[in-house]
């Protein structure tokens, strides 16, 4: 490695290196104290080499005109499964002492806000990018744009939010469903990937849903939808009573009899496994049953949203046992409706700080790949292995070891250094602390 390439002796201290290689710019070579590619073991002092925005090895050979990233650690791009960026402007959590009180706080934050959906997403694109998110499964509602997606250097899953309990609102939102599957087939191998999000089994009709099921699984996208959140929706389910019910019936929305007695998460779980790939966005209080239904289910992917769980004081998430049975466990933000940033690596802090005895390694691999799994993008991204799309994210940890790799690196003190997608340093990762 030669002292000119090392951009961290370079004048650019500011931000990741350029992404004009002086030589051939389809070909380049990045070093890091270790590289951790969560498909296999971390290697001491890495070397990845890329080729056209893709991994093509990795290797521990010197290599002369590697870019290095000194003591850092180089780990596969962070995958933030779960968001709702048209909340990036708030800057802080909206504030309510139940469920049911903060779904109202945020009918009224919709209903009164003054900046635009898009402009808010762009806030929290930018947001992502800066914290070292290297892909995003965004909820995007009316307004939502197309060109800012386009525009990004993120890789974006993009899951339309449809609602509706009033039978009679079924074909509309069946046709946005239909309509925003439209450019799947144009968007090719750099643009976002389209998918579908029924918003939760209070706010959808379960014919809905069953439609929106089924269009999934004919169109191949994926699908989310909040599930097993909080008590309060389960028995809403079961009995169509409680805080959520007085609300909606306050609210106008409610109508007696949409919702079949007796009804659990395990209902919906069976018609979302129709689908190719389906994210069961919290399942906070999934029961033994259904957390069997996921293991036998691959294609589903429940997502944990560990501050987002901590702003609501929930019982304790059922993420380890999920993990212990075989169910894909990935990691989400949430939105800055319920969570102070949208810093997907500030959550792995926050996890490691809290469960000190989970192997480091699977708190990683739950903030990549196994994002990447349930988002239907694992051929493409979530690990560092030849063949991948060049995702990476750089964090400077908060001490050095020679024995490990992860030492040190889910401490508060480490800070992400730098991050890239398809081989392309993502310029707003900033150096920052
Ligand atoms: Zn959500």
């Amino acid at each position: 490695m030669t002292h000119g390439s090392d951009w961290r002796h370079s004048d650019r201290m500011h931000g990741p290196p350029p992404n004009s290689a002086a030589h051939n710019p389809s070909r380049q070579s990045i070093a890091g104290r270790w590289v951790i590619p969560v498909e296999g073991s971390p290697i001491e002092h890495g070397i990845i080499e890329i080729e056209n925005g893709r991994i093509v090895a990795l290797h521990q050979n010197p290599a002369e005109d590697a870019v290095s990233f000194g003591d850092a650690v180089i780990v596969p791009g962070l995958i933030n499964a779960h968001t709702h960026l048209e909340f990036s402007s708030l800057e802080q959590p909206l504030a309510a002492d139940s469920f049911a009180a903060w779904i109202r706080a945020v009918v009224a934050h919709r209903r009164t806000r003054s900046i635009s959906n898009a402009a808010a997403a762009k806030i929290g694109l930018h947001e992502s990018a800066a914290s070292g998110t290297v892909t995003v499964g965004e909820i995007a509602t009316k307004g939502w744009s197309g060109e800012l997606f386009a525009d990004t250097d993120l890789r974006a899953v993009i899951f339309r939010e449809l609602l509706a309990l009033h039978p009679d609102r079924i074909p509309g939102q069946l046709s946005i469903a239909s309509e925003h599957l439209e450019p799947a087939q144009e968007s090719g191998e750099s643009g976002p990937v389209f998918g579908l999000s029924p918003h939760a089994p209070y706010s959808v009709h379960p014919e809905l849903f069953r439609e929106v099921c089924g269009l999934a699984a004919a169109r191949s996208a994926p699908i989310a939808f909040h599930l097993a959140e909080t008590r309060e929706e389960l028995q809403l389910l079961d009995s169509s009573t409680g805080p959520l019910v007085d609300l909606f019936r306050e609210m106008g929305f409610w109508i007696d009899g949409q919702i079949e007695a007796g009804t659990r998460p395990l209902d919906y779980l069976q018609e979302m496994a129709r689908a190719p790939q389906g994210i069961v966005i919290h399942g906070n209080y999934l029961s033994d049953s259904e957390i069997e239904f996921l293991a036998e289910h691959s294609n589903l992917t429940v997502v944990y949203c560990p501050r987002t769980h901590h702003f609501f004081r929930h019982a304790p998430h059922p993420w380890l046992k999920l993990h212990e049975r075989g169910v894909r466990v990935a990691l989400g933000t949430d939105s800055r409706a319920s969570n102070p940033d949208l810093s997907l690596w500030n959550e792995i802090v926050f996890l490691h700080e809290r469960f000190p005895d989970v192997a480091p390694a699977l708190l990683l691999q739950m903030a990549t790949r196994n994002g990447a799994g349930g988002l239907g993008i694992a051929e493409e991204t979530g690990s560092i292995v030849p063949g991948k799309a060049a995702d990476l994210t750089v964090i400077q940890p908060a001490h050095r070891d020679d024995r490990d790799a992860f030492a040190g690196l889910l401490s508060s003190g480490s800070r992400v250094v730098a991050a890239m997608r398809g081989g392309k340093w993502i310029q707003s990762a900033r150096l920052r602390r």
